[in-house]
């Protein structure tokens, strides 16, 4: 089928996406055809452009944030069937592997190849100009159709709108599970955010949900900050000597219990006074992805270690897709959960490079592609 596409030709080096026709394969064993109805912008997509995620495989079409209704299935599957809405995990889980059995879906073998360039079987299902097209997270949701391995579709309820299920593929879960599962926030705890965007966002979210005492979100973007505190921040700050004042004043000097950091990209200079702002026994958790390679850090390990202190990775929030997914719809039909709130724009996929350039520039939460 030829549909159109947002392509990246020449990873890394900013030259924008390019819209044009590409053929979309049918699904083969274990795959299913998807129309797209909503695909989120992540910060993610942007790095294959800016060459944070050094991509060494071109071209890719992007997107990996999406939900639509199933449209086509190949014989061999048996778990979702054409006409049932379905969100799609940006890292499919096979449910057989050591780390699926434990409930670590995140972590799959399946997920692991999810940059690679190929579907799971080694071949292309995109074809543009004479060449196989990689699907960003086996994904590519630029795009009104896509064909996907099962294993990365959820089926959820047809009543939620798909715009608001397009978000759990991503960005909701990576922050809201980055504050429930990797930071464990509990009741009365003070809890900081750095970076309140589509992920971050989330993480307020997560700590609101918990109890927290405090939620002290950090963003040098105004209007992030105020829209934090309609996610259930208590305090927001512009900076980290800002955020530190807050969290000294809060906590009598001692620190913060969980400290998060959720920017569009890691900034290795904010490790040390996040840990500095961290109470001693506290978590650190790091969700975003900083430049691939980068290895060398000025950090105090002796001060860390002997304050107790653990830092945190996480990928997607440390949730587990198959279960937290109608987790958090159920929250949000429940009013728990904003999901409505954080769509700020939408746009049409011929509109992509304008809506990168808002993302880059912090005008929205998420902006979402409604249209294609
Ligand atoms: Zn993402
Ligand atoms: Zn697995």
């Amino acid at each position: 089928m030829k549909i159109p596409g947002a392509l990246i030709f020449e990873p890394g080096t900013n030259s924008g996406w390019t819209i044009e026709e590409v053929e979309l394969d049918d699904p083969k064993r274990g795959e299913i055809q998807v129309e797209i109805a909503a695909s989120g912008l992540c910060h993610s997509d942007d790095h294959v452009d800016t060459g944070d995620i050094p991509l060494n495989w071109a071209p890719i079409i992007g997107g990996h944030e999406g939900a639509g209704v199933v449209t086509k299935v190949d014989d061999s599957v048996t778990t979702v069937q054409v006409g049932d809405h379905v969100a799609l995990s940006f890292l499919p889980s096979c449910g057989k592997c050591y780390m699926c059995i434990q409930g670590k879906a995140n972590m799959c073998v399946l997920g692991a190849g999810t940059l690679g360039g190929v579907q799971p079987d080694g071949t292309h299902r995109v074809h543009a100009r004479g060449m196989g097209v990689g699907q960003f997270s086996y994904l590519g949701t630029f795009a009104p159709y896509v064909t996907v391995p099962v294993e990365a579709a959820v089926k959820i309820p047809k009543e939620i709108p798909l715009d608001k299920a397009a978000l759990i593929g991503c960005g909701v879960p990576t922050g809201w599970g980055s504050a429930i599962y990797a930071g464990n926030v509990q009741m009365g705890q003070v809890v900081v955010v750095f970076g309140v965007g589509g992920v971050g966002m989330n993480a307020v979210q997560g700590a609101r949900q918990r109890h927290a005492r405090a939620i002290v979100a950090v963003d040098p973007v105004q209007r992030k900050r105020d829209w934090a505190k309609d996610f259930g921040a208590t305090h927001t700050a512009s900076n980290e000597d800002e955020a530190r004042k807050i969290v000294d004043e809060l906590t009598n000097g001692q620190g913060a219990d969980v400290v998060i950091i959720t920017m569009g990209v890691a900034d290795p200079k904010l490790l040390q006074p996040a840990g500095d702002m961290t109470v001693r026994g506290g978590t650190l958790v790091l969700t975003s992805a900083a430049k691939v390679g980068l290895q060398n850090l000025d950090f105090d390990l002796f001060t860390f270690a002997m304050s107790g202190k653990r830092l945190q990775g996480t990928l997607y929030g440390s949730t587990n897709a198959p279960f937290d997914m109608p987790l958090i719809l159920g929250l949000y039909q429940r009013g728990e959960m904003k999901l409505d709130e954080l769509i700020t724009q939408t746009y049409k996929l011929t509109d992509l490079n304008q809506a990168v350039q808002d993302m880059r520039d912090g005008l929205n939460i998420r902006g979402v592609i409604t249209e294609f």
